[in-house]
């Protein structure tokens, strides 16, 4: 898979993590990291009765970024971000789009009255923003010891693994085999 991948910061702190990122998830699955998109939180996107974050106006937006179809757009924030079914999500994804983006906020120990923890907050990144890639290249959540589990908590996170099982590899590989 060569796939091309953005990762790309929508604020100030996520900027710390998002070059690591890029390196990782390339590293990882075989994409060609790209670099040169810039973008910023649309104001659009702000609930602010919750000061969080609705996240299909921002992957909508990041869509119109793109330079060819099947390059990918991972964007990070620090931001809190929900669902109209959710009171927050750590991401979301838009296979159509082939957009994502990962909320750091409770990613972080800090969040939950904890010691910061820069390695921990590693960790649960690659796993949520594994996990949207997963989707991004049309995989569906899986309940299989799988980087594809529902998470609904950090705790869930920590507790997946951070790979694909061999179902979602599998499916994950054929489209590669049809194209060549
Ligand atoms: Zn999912
Ligand atoms: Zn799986």
């Amino acid at each position: 898979m060569y796939e091309k991948i953005y990762v790309v910061p929508l604020d100030e702190n996520s900027r710390n993590y998002s070059e690591w990122l890029g390196q990782t998830l390339s590293r990882k699955m075989g994409f060609r990291l790209q670099t040169g998109i810039v973008s910023r939180l649309p104001e659009e996107a702000h609930n602010p009765r919750t000061n969080q974050y609705y996240p299909v106006p921002i992957l909508s937006k990041l869509e119109l970024l793109k330079g060819s179809e099947d390059e990918i757009i991972m964007a990070l924030t620090e931001e809190d971000l929900y669902l109209p079914s959710q009171n927050f999500v750590f991401g979301q994804s838009n296979s159509v789009g082939r957009t994502a983006i990962v909320s750091l906020l409770r990613l972080r120990p800090e969040y939950y009255g904890l010691p910061e923890d820069v390695n921990l907050v590693k960790e649960r990144l690659f796993s949520v923003a594994l996990h949207q890639v997963g989707h991004v290249l049309g995989l569906k959540n899986c309940e299989n010891e799988c980087v594809m589990r529902i998470a609904a908590s950090v705790n869930e996170v920590d507790k997946r693994p951070d790979g694909f099982c061999p179902n979602c590899l599998l499916n994950l590989t054929l489209p590669t085999k049809v194209r060549t």
